[in-house]
């Protein structure tokens, strides 16, 4: 048969209408066109924003935990839980300009995506390889993720070049940091006014486990990681604009266990008490965040993850009624903005 002819005219009359359709498809099951929030990254801001305020618990609303801060150019995501990666292509973050990734440990439901943030990141048009920094065994933790995801990086290479996709931008970079109990901070990245440091926490028997602390423009703002209330992370939330912080319900989680081990469930029920010595209730964090008089609390690493309308009355008990701070809990696509040099801040939910 002899092949169709088309004028140039006509191939890009059906190009203008395969992208309107594919825009209306998007439209019609996300109600609006994808937004692109590059601008966050050159603002003059600090910018925190909750991707995953979950944890293994399954929820519907709520993806494993995930925060990421941008600023002055670049982007962090600490911890990569499962469905965090969707939520952050959904809300148009700019993960190509994605800088690093913080692990603050290596349980699942917090390294679970470190494989997709990788690829969307080099598809969205990172190129060098992405630095991946957390505590000692963050080499095994990205070269086992590197050798799962290898085969899919050569497909793509070969399928669309690598001008479009240079195969390094489908690698990571592990960057081990060593802390020590003598030693329980250390700064891992310094530059251009934007500063990273990593504080050793308490997650027993995970070891070592660390929190974040990131400064810029007179700005700051820390994240737990998973941890016991840990003096090492209250001294370094001394008077943070921001602390998102990880909290378990012992009343629910606690319940839970009881009820399950009373129906016959003893597995389940004690896998579920066991969760109880390694994270921190309500009334610790709210306790910490008021001696640390850091300015805003957010509580997110839900421990049970529960919808909007009923996490409130659970997690704000035990917070005093005269704390010296705010408190708010997490939902996933919360963004707090925080110009540089001011007492100024925004919240709004993407
Ligand atoms: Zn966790
Ligand atoms: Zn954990």
């Amino acid at each position: 048969m002899r092949p169709t002819r088309h004028s140039a005219a006509t191939v890009l009359s059906a190009a203008a209408a395969a992208c309107l359709l594919f825009a209306s498809a998007v439209e019609a099951q996300f109600g609006a066109r994808p937004p692109n929030r590059s601008s966050l990254l050159d603002d003059g801001a600090l910018h925190v924003v909750i991707c995953g305020s979950g944890s293994p618990l399954p929820s519907a609303e709520r993806a494993g935990p995930c925060t990421a801060v941008i600023a002055g150019g670049r982007m962090f995501l600490i911890d990569v839980g499962p469905g965090s990666t969707e939520n952050l292509r959904l809300w148009g973050l700019p993960l190509g300009n994605l800088t690093g990734v913080l692990l603050t440990h290596f349980h699942s439901d917090h390294i679970g995506e470190l494989g997709e943030v990788t690829f969307s990141s080099w598809t969205g048009g990172r190129a060098e390889p992405l630095d991946v920094y957390g505590p000692d065994g963050v080499e095994r933790v990205v070269a086992g993720f590197q050798a799962a995801y290898e085969l899919d990086v050569s497909y793509r290479v070969a399928h669309h070049g690598a001008d479009l996709l240079p195969s390094d931008g489908g690698k990571a970079a592990a960057h081990p940091i060593e802390l020590t109990e003598d030693a329980s901070s250390r700064v891992v990245y310094d530059e251009d006014g934007l500063k990273i440091t990593a504080v050793l926490v308490e997650h027993e028997p995970i070891s070592p486990a660390v929190g974040y602390r990131i400064d810029y423009g007179g700005r700051s703002v820390v994240v737990s990681g998973d941890t016991i209330r840990s003096a090492n992370l209250e001294a370094a939330s001394q008077d943070v604009d921001v602390l998102v912080h990880e909290v378990l319900s012992e009343a629910l989680i606690g319940g839970a266990a009881q009820a399950l081990a009373s129906a016959g469930n003893e597995r389940t029920g004690k896998m579920l008490r066991d969760t109880l010595d390694y994270h921190t209730f309500p009334a610790d964090v709210h306790a910490l965040a008021a001696d640390a008089k850091v300015e805003l609390l957010v509580l997110s690493h839900l421990v049970p993850p529960l919808p909007a309308a009923q996490a409130e009355s659970v997690f704000m008990r035990g917070r005093a009624e005269d704390a010296p701070n705010e408190a708010v809990v997490a939902v996933d696509g919360m963004h707090i903005a925080l110009p540089a040099n001011s007492d100024e801040r925004t919240i709004e939910t993407f």
